[in-house]
């Protein structure tokens, strides 16, 4: 599978539980591309969580808790539509000992990443949030 924005490898992952009803899709999977972080839904879902210390270091090694990361990013890309939700989420990470606004700073410094979102920009206005 490749990323319809940039051509990109696309991890494939099962939705997690705990984020499934702050999603605007109901669809149980989604995809994360590894190159410029768009996330979409999909219908498949894998037995296991990936590993998304693949897309970058920011991700912690938890699996079923860089999908939540990954569910963040999708909310992100429309803050202004999903600002409730991303705080849940964001929440949520939090809840699993992850610092969201120094995930965010990381990956917006990983040098090997080309995200289509404004990854800065969108960390100023979650902190705004949370
Ligand atoms: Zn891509």
């Amino acid at each position: 599978m490749s990323c319809p924005n940039c051509g990109g490898e696309e991890l494939r992952f099962p939705i997690p539980e705990a984020v499934a009803e702050y999603l605007p899709d109901d669809r149980p999977a989604a995809t994360l591309c590894t190159n410029c972080l768009a996330v979409a839904p999909a219908d498949d879902v894998p037995d296991e969580y990936p590993d998304f210390t693949r897309v970058s270091d920011a991700f912690p090694a938890d699996g079923e808790t860089g999908a939540v990361l990954a569910c963040l990013l999708a909310l992100l890309d429309r803050l202004v539509v999903h600002r409730e939700d991303a705080e849940r989420v964001a929440t949520e990470a939090e809840r699993r000992g992850v610092d969201v606004l120094l995930f965010l700073d990381r990956l917006a410094g990983d040098p090997g990443l080309d995200p289509q979102l404004d990854v800065e920009r969108r960390r100023r206005q979650l902190e705004q949030l949370i």
